[in-house]
């Protein structure tokens, strides 16, 4: 029962709430002592989180969590300790003459929010709860945060160490499946952030919006790569292979399909193909390899192969070791390359999120252009190329909800850029001052002088020549 679920976590929410009230204004060293304590549970238990997301995972390496999960989270505190006190300050803003000269003042101060609840996916499953919570803290507010149920050791070990280092009206973790998440994304908190599925994402905007709940979305999507003429494409494959094989392909900013020349294409899979093999040399027994979260999702993956195929693509498998993947249940799959894609095939309908890399061919880079823009805004989107008229021709041209050039993820791990999606790849961000906005509530306060403004400014009845004379100096 939805109702049974709810009512333990309608009761932390209430206990966070009013402590929240009478804890206000939320003093920046409390807020600075949060995050410091969420950095030193991460340093101090990193490699214990980096095993558990390894055994949820089948196979992840601890480095790679290490990188991923525990120093760029650790360290993306520190960006917000940093910068804190200067997000914070209030903002003088301007006054209509002759108001200021009269003694009106206005601002804007960023207030918390209060309660924020967090709901995060598997895939970087410490990264995406303790991401968003530094800046909820920073932003002064109190965190209820609802892991995924796929990487369950995890969760439970986050769990754990939450209740270890913060008082449960302070941060408090739940877990448990879709009914416990649904649940959780009823509540009435002051603003929830959701990074997941589009189709997710959708159900929880649904579900926040009954309380009218502001929403952070931090969806998916198919992020395209356009690879210019002049790019290096040895180099770009370089780059593309890393981004693509990190984690198994499962991140939300890998990139989904290439775009390239119709006199490139060979050039561009020989570099994926050589990137690939070059970090990669074998996978089957290779740690650095993620395994694919679960049987479902590697099913899907599978599936989306043998559609291709079907349909008429050619398959290429960046298999350097000649490994027999067909034994195995590892849940590991090679770099696969779809050629020759067709707009029917499931890979060009729904978002990768794993090894499997379709290539667009296009005869000039407007019809690329023209393809992104008649599908769902996507989350990244990158160029390669050295022709800076053709890359301010794709950025001017399309919409996204960030960029890097010649490279791929980068963006996201530039703590001062704002990170987040536009329409379906999600709406609003965090990283950068505007996380801390999006976490704070902009309240303007106006200070009215001893002067009568309301009579000097013709609003006071009854009335007549000071209405007139205001309303002509306006419309002049
Ligand atoms: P998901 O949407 O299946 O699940 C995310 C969270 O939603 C989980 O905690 C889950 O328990 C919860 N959930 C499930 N059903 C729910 C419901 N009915 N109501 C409310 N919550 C519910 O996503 P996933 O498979 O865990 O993650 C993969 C997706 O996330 C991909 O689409 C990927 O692109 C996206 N993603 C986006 C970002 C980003 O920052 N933009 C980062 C990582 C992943």
């Amino acid at each position: 029962m939805v109702e049974d679920r709810r009512a333990p976590m309608e009761a932390v929410l209430r206990k966070q709430r009013s402590a929240h009230h009478q804890m206000r204004p939320e003093p920046m060293n409390l807020r600075r002592d949060r995050i410091e304590r969420a950095i030193t549970l991460l340093k101090k238990h990193g490699d214990d989180l980096c095993k558990v997301m390894a055994a949820d995972f089948g196979n992840r390496s601890p480095l790679q969590s290490m990188i991923t999960d525990i120093a760029g989270t650790a360290n993306f505190g520190k960006y917000c300790l940093k910068n804190m006190d200067k997000w914070a300050r209030a903002e003088k803003r301007h006054i209509q003459f002759p108001l200021g000269l009269l003694g009106a003042k206005a601002e804007v101060r960023y207030e918390p929010k209060g309660v924020v609840g967090i709901l995060s996916p598997w895939n970087f499953p410490v990264n995406l709860s303790f991401g968003p919570l530094m800046q909820v803290f920073a932003a002064g507010n109190r965190a209820m945060i609802k892991p995924s149920e796929f990487t369950e050791k995890t969760s439970l070990l986050t769990k754990e160490l939450i209740e270890e280092y913060f008082t449960p009206d302070e941060c408090a973790v739940f877990t448990g499946g879709p009914e416990v998440a649904a649940a959780f994304s009823e509540l009435a908190f002051d603003h929830l952030v959701f990074t997941g599925s589009t189709a997710t994402g959708r159900k929880v905007m649904e579900a926040a919006s009954k309380n009218l709940v502001p929403v952070t979305l931090e969806l998916g999507g198919k992020s395209p790569v356009f690879m210019g003429e002049s790019a290096d494409f040895a180099k770009a494959g370089e780059r593309v292979a890393l981004g693509k094989m990190m984690n198994a392909g499962q991140i939300c900013l890998a990139p989904d399909y290439l775009y390239v020349p119709e006199s490139k294409v060979d050039e561009a899979i020989h570099g994926v193909w050589e990137g690939t093999a070059a970090m990669y040399p074998s996978l089957l027994d290779n740690e650095d390899y993620a395994s694919i979260v679960t049987d479902r999702h590697f099913d899907r993956l599978q599936a989306i192969v043998a559609d291709a195929r079907d349909k008429g693509a050619e398959v290429i498998e960046v298999n350097p070791a000649n490994e027999d993947f067909s034994n195995t249940n590892a849940r590991k799959m090679p770099l696969t390359i779809l050629k020759n894609v067709s707009e029917d095939m499931k890979a060009m309908q729904e978002e990768i999120f794993g090894p499997v890399l379709p290539v667009k061919i296009y005869a000039d880079i407007d019809e690329a252009i023209d393809y992104v823009n008649q599908h769902d805004r996507p989350l990244g989107l990158y160029y390669f190329g050295q022709d800076s008229s053709e890359r301010e021709k794709v950025l001017s041209k399309t919409i996204s909800g960030g960029v890097t050039v010649n490279d791929v993820l980068f963006h996201v791990s530039m703590d001062d850029l704002p990170f987040g999606g536009v329409g379906p790849s999600g709406m609003g961000s965090y990283h950068g001052v505007e996380g801390f906005r999006e976490f704070s509530h902009a309240r303007s306060i106006y200070t009215q002088p001893k002067i009568d403004v309301a009579k000097l400014g013709g609003f006071k009845p009854p009335y007549g020549a000071a209405t007139e004379k205001a309303v002509k100096t306006i419309m002049k």
